[in-house]
This record gives structure tokens, C-alpha cells and sequence, in this order.
């Protein structure tokens, strides 16, 4: 059935309206609250890339798959929740990316603690594109300075922005947050121009994030089915 779902999803991001030069863009799978059971069948079903919100409930399923299946060893994993400077320890040893960077003292932590026999950190910077109270995630004219201490850190590697636009139901504000985090990668990449990452759409809005420029979407509910326990 994950299967399925898997296949669905890929036919609507290759459908997705996008410049010509741009590469397809990649799809990460959104684990959280779904079991490794879950995680697995979909892995054997193709997919290689998967994001978790909770640095605690990640490593617990990291033990639960590898012991469920080997081959899981081989999966790519991406923080995509909000990261305390306290769990950055355990963050840095256990994922491939951290999409949630914000703030320089995230920066400092991650690079303290990767450990010099893996490879750099990939980092994206998360970007509070709705000014939102609640949100985490930096201003938009913080972007350029958390870059360059990112870039400046052997054990990290820059690979572009992250976003979560305030939920609407009107597209129009939607394709309008992710037309303006197009422009902010794009102006970081005149700095920074091997930087090849704009994480943006979810389940409900990633082919309009797409056609605005995305080149990674984080989908969780439209590839698993609703969260266990949560409706919607
Ligand atoms: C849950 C979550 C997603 C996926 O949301 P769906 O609506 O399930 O596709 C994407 N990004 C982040 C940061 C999330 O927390």
C-alpha cells in the first residue's frame, strides 16, 4: 500500500510544473510518529531519504530498523524539527542533514560535535519567511551571517534554506512565502554557489512549491496516510 502512496507521489513531483533547467526535485519522506515498520516498507519500496522531528524519537527507531532490516544502514537521514542546543550532540552523530539550523549557536554545537570520521554535516538554514511569533527558524536578513559561520566550519557543509510558510488556505499567501524564499536562495547562492538545496512543500502544497522553485519537499501524511493517534 506504501508502495503505492510511494508511486503517487512521484508521478505528481514529476508532473510538477518546474523550470527546465532545474533537476527533478528530491523527495523526503517524513516519518514522524510512524513505525519502523512503516519506515522499512517504504525503504524497500525505493525510497532513500527520510525526515524526523524529535532527535529522541529517531534514535529509537534507528535501532528499531536495524534490527527489523539491514539494509536500512544504507538510508539518508534529515532533521526537520526544531533542535536544542542540548540534543545537538546526539543531532550530529545520528543524522546525514540538519534542515532546522537558526540561530549561531546551533552552528557551533553541531560543528563542535560532528565527529571527525563522518562526513560533513549537511546544514540547511530555516528560514521564518511568515514573521511568524511562534515559529522558529531566522529572519530573513539573518540568512547571509548564519552562512557564512556555517560555511566557515570544516565539519559542516552548506547546502541552501528550509522553510515551513504559515499554513493558509489560500494558495495565493502560500506561493507567495515560497516565491519569496525562491528569492532569498537565490540571492544566498550568488555567495554561495555550489549550495543546491530549497527544502519547501509538504503533502498538501508541494507541486506549487515545486513550480516556485522548491528542489526538496518533505512529505509525511500523503506517503504514510494519516499519523497514528492524530487526526488529519
Ligand atoms: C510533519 C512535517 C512535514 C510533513 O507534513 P505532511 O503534511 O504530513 O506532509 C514536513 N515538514 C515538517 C517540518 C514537518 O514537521
Amino acid at each position: 500500500m506504501l508502495a503505492q502512496n510511494l508511486n503517487d507521489v512521484r508521478q505528481l513531483l514529476n508532473n510538477a510544473a518546474r523550470a527546465p533547467d532545474r533537476p527533478p526535485p528530491r523527495l523526503l519522506a517524513v516519518a514522524k510518529s510512524q513505525s519502523a515498520a512503516a519506515v522499512a516498507e517504504l525503504a524497500a519500496a525505493g525510497q532513500c531519504a527520510f525526515g524526523e522531528n524529535y532527535v529522541q524519537e529517531a534514535a529509537a527507531r534507528r535501532t528499531e530498523l536495524a534490527a527489523l532490516d539491514p539494509a536500512a544502514a544504507g538510508l539518508e537521514w534529515h532533521l526537520i524539527g526544531h533542535l536544542q542546543s542540548n540534543k545537538a550532540r546526539d543531532a550530529a552523530a545520528l543524522f546525514d542533514w540538519v534542515q532546522t539550523v537558526d540561530r549561531e549557536k546551533l552552528v557551533a554545537a553541531l560543528a563542535r560535535h560532528r565527529r571527525g570520521d563522518q562526513l560533513p554535516l549537511n546544514v540547511l538554514i530555516q528560514v521564518n519567511i511568515d514573521d511568524e511569533t511562534s515559529k522558529h527558524g531566522c529572519a530573513p536578513d539573518a540568512i547571509a551571517g548564519l552562512a557564512r559561520a556555517v560555511a566557515a566550519a570544516p565539519a559542516l557543509r552548506l547546502r541552501g534554506l528550509m522553510a515551513i510558510p504559515a499554513p493558509s488556505p489560500e494558495s495565493r499567501r502560500r506561493r507567495d512565502a515560497f516565491r519569496r524564499m525562491r528569492a532569498c536562495f537565490d540571492e544566498l547562492q550568488r555567495v554561495h554557489p555550489h549550495i543546491d538545496t530549497l527544502s519547501m512543500g509538504m503533502s498538501e502544497d508541494f507541486p506549487l512549491a515545486i513550480a516556485e522553485g522548491a528542489t526538496m519537499v518533505r512529505v509525511g501524511r500523503a506517503l504514510f496516510g494519516a499519523r497514528p493517534g492524530k487526526a488529519g
